[in-house]
């Protein structure tokens, strides 16, 4: 899953107790209904639900960044943007 803060490998074992969202900052169904925890259960038992809340949130995702890309533009220059973007995506948690 892609977060504003990096990947999120969600069948890590470290999510398996995970009561927080996959993004904190993201307001997709996916993320404000189901906790880290959750999604990698449907991950693990193989259940389509997870591909499509997986879905969900990444097109989200996408579509929040192309926004974005879009306001910055309009504001006259990307560069802020896409570096603040990278700075926290490289980041991590
Ligand atoms: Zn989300």
């Amino acid at each position: 899953m892609f977060t504003r803060s990096g990947r999120l490998q969600i069948k890590a074992a470290r999510y398996a107790k995970d009561a927080r969202p996959a993004d904190p900052d993201c307001a997709c169904y996916t993320c404000r209904t189901f906790s880290r925890a959750y999604l990698r259960h449907l991950f693990a038992a193989q259940e389509l639900l997870a591909f499509r809340l997986n879905s969900i949130h990444n097109l989200t995702f996408y579509l929040d960044l192309m926004r974005g890309l879009r306001e910055a533009i309009e504001r006259g220059g990307t560069g802020a943007y896409v570096a603040g973007m990278l700075e926290r995506f490289q980041a991590g948690e």
